[in-house]
């Protein structure tokens, strides 16, 4: 027994994540496995991307650029940002990891709601400190009001996740800035933006923006969502410039690797992929709603790339053996409700088909 591990580690529960294609074949059985289970994007990667991926293999015996030179100022250029206010991290997963390590310690507490993004509690709990949840509300999104009465003198970081994973709500500018309003100014708040890109309500927050007003703020956006960089690692910060510097300190000096950059920034340019997959999700988001509803299985407005939809007990399983692998929410304290992936109209009318099979319907 290592008595020496630090009992906060001991505690922790790792992340779940959902199974990769050849753990569905390998360990489940499964013939030819639909996976719809983690947001990728159902497109692939761009063409561009891979390309320039197989033109930089050749050179990975160098060391990357530390500072990601090449991406800082194309992502700079494109978000009409300084270039000292981006930080870039392997997945956005690192960054959520380095504004904990930077901020929070033993009695510090990170400001959450929940349901909500696994990691959260996973990177409060990894330094120690204590992760508040409030419950979502009625309609499964956040309860700014309620998240504002959670503040306390603890209060470290306050994170929002719009779009929220798992539930697919979104917030408004209006909501979000009366929450901003209540939020004392040395307290970090953390945007995870991982599915904005997705979002279609007119009224969503321009949250670059609200950095002029608000230093303490980062917007973390990732490459592995709508540009299907899943695989490679990296996501960025958008953040206040002194926030920006802290979170550089904190951070190992070749956390992105060279293809990763590389590809990221192919992906950037190839704004055909960017708006094709944003279309077939739209499309594919109705369709699914739609027929959803009409087998009478309960799904929430989502302005993401995945639906919360209320299966029943012991369907993920089911759909399991079938071939068709979504996300079990029963451990998020959403029993009987799966997170499903938007598909291509191909997967979404094998998901259907899984589904009408599962409901005994033609
Ligand atoms: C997927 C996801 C991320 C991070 O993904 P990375 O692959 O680490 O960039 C962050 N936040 C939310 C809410 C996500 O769903």
């Amino acid at each position: 027994m290592l008595r020496n591990a630090k009992p906060h580690i001991r505690a922790l529960r790792p992340y779940e994540p959902g199974l990769p294609i050849e753990a569905l074949v390998q360990e489940h059985g499964v013939r030819d496995p639909l996976k719809l289970a983690s947001n990728e994007n159902p497109l692939g990667p761009s063409p561009k991307a891979v390309e320039a991926l197989c033109g930089a293999a050749g050179q990975v015996h160098r060391y990357p650029d530390g500072a990601c030179r090449a991406l800082r100022a194309a992502l700079s250029r494109r978000l009409q940002v300084a270039p000292d206010q981006l930080v870039f991290g392997a997945g956005s997963d690192e960054i959520l990891e380095l504004v904990a390590k930077t901020f929070l310690a033993p009695g510090d507490e990170l400001l959450c709601a929940w349901p909500s993004f696994a990691m959260y509690p996973i990177v409060a709990q990894g330094m120690g400190a204590d992760c508040l949840r409030v419950p979502l509300n009625a309609e499964l999104g956040h309860d700014l009001e309620a998240m504002a009465a959670a503040l306390s003198g603890r209060t470290r970081v306050a994170v929002i996740c719009n779009p929220n994973n798992p539930t697919g709500t979104s917030l408004g500018a209006e909501e979000l800035q009366r929450f901003v309003e209540a939020l004392p100014e040395d307290v970090v708040l953390l945007l995870d933006e991982a599915y904005a890109e997705f979002a279609r309500r007119p009224d969503f927050p321009d949250s670059l923006a609200l950095l002029a007003r608000r230093p303490a703020t980062a917007v973390l956006r990732t490459f592995s969502k709508i540009y299907g960089l899943a695989g490679l690692r990296v996501g960025y910060a958008v953040c206040g410039p002194e926030l920006a510097g802290l979170l550089e300190r904190a951070r190992h000096p070749f956390n992105v690797n060279a293809l990763a950059e590389t590809a990221a920034l192919a992906a950037l340019s190839d704004t055909a992929h960017f708006e094709r997959t944003r279309r077939m999700n739209a499309e594919g988001m109705a369709l699914l709603r739609r027929e959803l509803e009409a087998l009478s299985i309960r799904t929430w407005p989502s302005d993401a790339n995945f639906l919360l939809a209320e299966l029943g007990e012991g369907a993920c399983e089911a759909l399991l053996k079938l071939g068709v692998s979504v996300r079990d929410m029963a451990g998020f304290g959403l029993p009987g409700c799966a997170r499903i992936t938007i598909g291509t109209p191909e997967q979404n009318e094998r998901l259907l088909k899984a589904l009408h099979a599962l409901r005994g319907k033609p």
